[in-house]
């Protein structure tokens, strides 16, 4: 029987066919003696297909034999196959970057069959747990989600209308200036555990999708597809992402199952 693993910096995903469907499972990497125990008593005899940072990891721990897959074109091959599968490369084109949103972010350009690693940013789904857990305390990452879903983390930055205030802005005044920037304001008034992590929140998906869109521009393409784990249940988080990836010409794909990816692509390569 074979499974697709990518064992990620923070959660390790599986994949497995039933039939006609995928079946998804995720699991702390922190437990990776849990997902061989997991594999072990759900499989008789697996052919584990593994990809991800910790795969190395999870070779050491495990007695399973593996097929080791390079990360970034199982994630490429897995966001395609997710694509085609949902109709949606006739709206990307074949041409698209791929900002793959995990405890790190790393950004790709998908050109028909070819895969480039373009670039990536420390600013990532880590950014969004360690920043917060800063901030307020916090770190379940439930509750991260449903505060930052509450609070107003405009207020903590400045935009480019606070900055040409008393003219006609060379640029979008809705942009953001100064991510935290309004230290005037936040010395005037008090702001909300909802509010700071609304405002990481803010910061780390206008970060990710300037990265993208700067990418996707030098490209010549207008698509970028988001995956990642951080989008999981995170509707602000692609709500930010989709108006500001828009906001800067371009159109923005969430693809449902998408942080499976890279278990996805390492399971079909065969
Ligand atoms: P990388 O690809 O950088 O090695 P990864 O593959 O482990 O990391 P993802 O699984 O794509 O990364 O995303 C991890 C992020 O997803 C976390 O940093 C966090 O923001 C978010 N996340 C979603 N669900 C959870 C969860 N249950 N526990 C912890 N983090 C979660
Ligand atoms: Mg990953």
């Amino acid at each position: 029987e074979y499974l697709g693993v990518d064992v990620g910096g923070t959660l390790s995903k599986i994949v497995y066919t039933t039939g006609d469907y995928w079946e998804y499972k995720k699991m702390p990497t922190t437990q990776i003696n849990a997902v061989d125990h997991w594999i072990n008593s759900h499989f008789n005899n697996p052919v584990i297909h593994i990809t991800g940072g910790k795969a190395g990891l999870f070779t050491q721990k495990s007695a399973l034999p593996v097929k080791k897959i390079n990360e970034f074109e199982a994630t490429c091959e897995g966001v395609r196959w997710l694509l085609e599968e949902k109709g949606l490369l006739s709206r990307t084109g074949s041409r698209f970057m791929v900002t793959n949103v995990g405890t790190g972010t790393s950004i790709h350009f998908v050109n028909g069959d070819s895969y480039e690693r373009i670039g990536g940013s420390g600013v990532g789904g880590g950014t969004l747990l360690g920043l917060s857990y800063l901030l307020t305390g916090e770190d379940n990452y439930d509750e991260i989600l449903t505060l930052g879903q509450n609070g107003k983390g405009e207020n903590l930055n400045i935009t480019v209308g606070d900055i040409y205030s008393h003219e006609v802005p060379p640029i979008s005044g809705d942009l953001t200036a100064s991510n935290f920037g309004n230290v005037s304001r936040m010395k005037e008034e008090s702001f909300s555990k909802e509010d700071y992590i609304s405002a990481v929140v803010r910061m780390i998906g206008e970060t990710i999708t300037t990265m993208g869109v700067q990418a996707a521009e030098r490209l010549k393409t207008d698509s970028v597809v988001y995956i990642g784990s951080t989008f999981s249940h995170h509707d602000t988080l692609k709500d930010i992402i989709k108006g500001y990836t828009e906001l800067r010409g371009k159109k923005a794909f969430f693809l449902e199952h998408g942080e499976y990816s890279g278990a996805i692509g390492a399971f079909l390569n065969k």
